[in-house]
């Protein structure tokens, strides 16, 4: 099974640009993707070492991580329930 990768704007750069662009995939469609957008919209130059970093900057998309699910508080609480 491929390994998933990502690559999040919003963790690049601390969200200074304000961009929420997050890009996922195999480990070649995120280095595509995310190079013509770091040359486009960031102004990279269009080198061999900026797709070497941005390699080096993909993390593991699993997806079989939890997403952040909303805590089922109670609503109910014996203490309230009138008898
Ligand atoms: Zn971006």
């Amino acid at each position: 099974m491929e390994n998933r990768k990502y690559v999040d704007c919003r963790e690049q750069d601390a969200g200074k640009s304000g961009c929420s662009l997050r890009i996922s995939g195999n480990e070649k469609e995120v280095t595509d993707a995310a190079f013509l957008h770091a040359v486009s919209v960031y102004g990279f130059p269009d080198t061999d070492e900026t797709r070497f970093q941005i390699t080096n900057s993909l993390k593991d998309d699993s997806e079989n991580a939890p997403f952040s699910t909303p805590s089922k508080a109670t609503i109910f609480d014996e203490k309230n329930i009138a008898h």
